[in-house]
């Protein structure tokens, strides 16, 4: 069988880094549809464009939305359905890395802005998803109804090592491994399947800055594998959850760091 996936794909995040890369791979794999959902209406609109010319015969849109808003994640998810008529798969990739602060400096509103993007915001967009996709039909066999992988972080299972004070971040990405294994089981039988996929340092906007100044270095030593992951790295793992070769994978946390946390 082959890495690939049919249907609608629903990407949060998806004007940048990982989830775009996601997009891209799914145009590369099978896919028909994608809807892209993302707050920065730029970096959305130039990724669209940019879809579309490449895989003219894939059908995409971009949706401007925030995950972190209740109102925001239902008119992303209904005008996807409007326009592609369901969604079988479901990527929560949108996120925010905050501000390093440890938790005796930590302003409340600092705690919230993450935990309401990372964390309420992966919640909202299941909720979402599973709603639509429990009014879907199954499409049998290992596909079923629909799939969702929800990007939490090598930090959603181990905790950040020394100089990374980010409990925000940490408790929130954790959550999001607790939401999956919750939903997974809960919604099995009816044929969602639901993973969470675990990266670590990966070389995307999100922390760049911190790559070009150098300040990443001692981690990169004390990964294993002695680099951050390329996007195309994590996408392809992504690729994996979402396609029915991950058919019998419920519930995982499936943790692609280069070794970081062994
Ligand atoms: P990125 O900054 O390139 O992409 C994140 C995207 O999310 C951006 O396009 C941004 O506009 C969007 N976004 C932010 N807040 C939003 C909101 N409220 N509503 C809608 N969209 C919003 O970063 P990335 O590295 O691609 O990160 C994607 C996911 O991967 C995040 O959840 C991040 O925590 C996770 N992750 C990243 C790394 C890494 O090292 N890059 C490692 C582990 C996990």
């Amino acid at each position: 069988m082959a890495c690939q996936v049919k249907g609608t794909a629903f990407i949060t995040g998806g004007g940048s880094g990982i989830g775009k890369a996601t997009a891209l791979s799914f145009a590369q794999n099978g896919i028909e549809s994608i809807a892209l959902v993302d707050l920065n209406l730029p970096l959305l609109e130039k990724t669209r464009d940019e879809l579309r010319t490449q895989f003219p015969t894939v059908n995409v849109e971009a949706f401007q939305a925030n995950v972190a808003d209740e109102a925001s994640v239902e008119n992303a998810v209904s005008e996807t359905v409007k326009h592609f008529g369901g969604i079988d798969i479901g990527i929560n990739c949108a996120g925010i890395s905050g501000t390093p602060t440890p938790t005796d400096r930590m302003t409340l509103s600092e705690w919230q802005k993450v935990i309401d993007v990372n964390q309420t915001g992966v919640w909202l967009c299941q909720r979402a998803l599973i709603r639509q996709m429990l009014q879907q039909e199954s499409r049998g066999g290992r596909e079923g109804r629909g799939v969702i992988v929800n990007v939490s972080s090598m930090f959603g299972v181990s905790g950040p090592p020394g100089p990374f004070d980010i409990p925000h971040y940490t408790a929130a990405k954790h959550a999001v491994v607790g939401l999956t294994k919750m939903d997974a089981k809960a919604y099995s039988r009816q044929e969602i399947r639901i993973n969470a996929i675990c990266p670590g340092f990966v070389d995307t906007p999100i922390i760049k800055q911190q790559i070009e100044s150098g300040s990443m270095n001692p981690m990169f030593e004390m990964t294993p594998v002695g680099r951050p992951a390329q996007v195309e790295e994590i996408s392809d793992a992504i690729l994996f959850l979402s396609s029915p070769m991950s058919s019998y994978m419920c519930g995982a946390a499936m943790v692609v760091d280069g070794g970081f946390t062994v």
